[in-house]
């Protein structure tokens, strides 16, 4: 298959670790932060932490949009879905994503209208075919996904769907890098950048890590040859002494981003004062918010949303796991009070989240190669 047989060449593969091995300096320790969760997925699912030399560290990053969420916004949103007109509509990775009151599955189950979309559109096609109750999409995800948020409000405003709102919790990937960076437990050599949020916003808006902090960052795909060829990259740069933003992924990301995509963001959201991160706290500028000409479509403006904080168990280290300082594993809880089948934090939910990836392919193989 065109873009995915020849990244996953076993010959090629294999000399690029090798370059790896040669570019690597033995005497020194590598702490590599991969931002995107579709990245920890894939560092998992290829195996690809056992193809490195030991001196190099992926620290996974904040970049899993449902693991960052607080569980005070799910509250907040849950408590939308107790109105009896509201149908509560959300992408399947939500669902299992553990609020203080329970899931929004749990909430299904206690008799409340809670559905699956696929996308905002289907959440948009529900209201117009029940326009007797109010359809409430529950936006969640990076740059990647506020797009098709931003034209289905678009949408909603043009063909007057009054019956349909929109309660946002897009966050922006930049104030994430920055507080990372900030963190005085942090010490991150270069940067993995993400693929997916780059097709959107491109690659300038990484200048600055390079240029004000000293960092490489390498633009990176998804296929195990895209992420071993940044890996090169960015021990090329290291070993240079050089700090620059490379694109690994041209094939998809273009330098400039997507102006269509950017336009309609800026055309339906702007920037919040402060966001609330799980792990990072509050970061300023770091979420979006629907603009006041499209308020009849916001549901924070429509609905009265309580605004509950709450938080994380108390043994859980979701926070310390999700700004790279523990491994997933480090956890207290992990593979026995959470688990895939019963996750305490949202990073046992995500297919992005570090703890689910790491559950699914290096602690089942770890636990299958334990004599009983
Ligand atoms: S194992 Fe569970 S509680 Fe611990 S960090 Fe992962 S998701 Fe959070």
């Amino acid at each position: 298959m065109r873009f995915v047989d020849e990244f996953r060449d076993a010959a090629t593969i294999r000399r690029t670790c090798e370059e790896i091995r040669r570019l690597a300096d033995p005497a020194r320790h590598y702490r590599l932060m991969e931002v995107c969760g579709g990245h920890t997925h894939a560092i998992y699912r290829f195996g690809l932490r056992d193809l490195l030399p030991p001196n190099i560290e992926l620290i996974h990053g904040p970049g899993c949009p449902v693991c960052v969420l607080p569980m005070g916004r799910i509250d907040d949103g849950l408590a939308l879905a107790d109105r009896p007109d509201v149908i509560f509509t959300a992408f399947g990775d939500m669902m299992r994503v553990p609020g203080a009151h329970g899931t929004p599955l749990e909430h299904k189950a206690r008799g409340k209208d809670v559905r699956i979309v696929y996308s905002p559109t289907d959440a948009l096609a529900l209201a117009q075919r029940h326009p007797d109750r109010h359809v409430l999409f529950f936006a969640i995800g990076f740059e990647t996904t506020a797009p098709s948020t931003a034209l289905v409000l678009q949408r909603a405003r043009a063909e007057g769907v009054g019956n349909f709102s929109v309660f946002s919790n897009h966050v922006t990937i930049i104030p994430a890098i920055r507080a990372i960076l900030d963190s005085p437990d942090m010490r991150i050599d270069a940067f993995i950048g993400p693929g997916h949020v780059s097709t959107v916003i491109g690659c300038r808006p990484y200048e600055w890590i390079a240029r004000d902090e000293g960092k490489p960052v390498v633009i990176s795909g998804f296929e195990p040859l895209d992420m071993l060829q940044s890996v090169v990259m960015l021990l090329h740069q290291l070993r240079e002494g050089r700090a620059e933003v490379e694109n690994q992924y041209k094939r998809v990301v273009p330098w400039d981003g997507n102006r269509a995509a950017l336009t309609a963001l800026a055309e339906v959201f702007e920037l919040r004062p402060f966001f609330e991160w799980r792990g990072l706290g509050f970061i300023s500028q770091s979420a979006l918010a629907v603009r006041a000409t499209y308020g009849a479509w916001d549901a924070e403006r429509r609905f009265e949303v309580p605004g509950v904080r709450v938080t994380d168990p108390r043994a859980a280290q979701c926070g310390e796991v999700l700004k790279g300082v523990l491994k997933p594993h480090q956890c207290r809880l992990f593979g026995k009070e959470c688990t895939p089948e019963r996750p305490v934090g949202a990073l046992m939910v995500s297919s992005e989240g570090s703890c689910a990836a790491y559950h699914s392919y290096e602690y089942r193989k770890t636990v299958a190669a334990t004599p009983a």
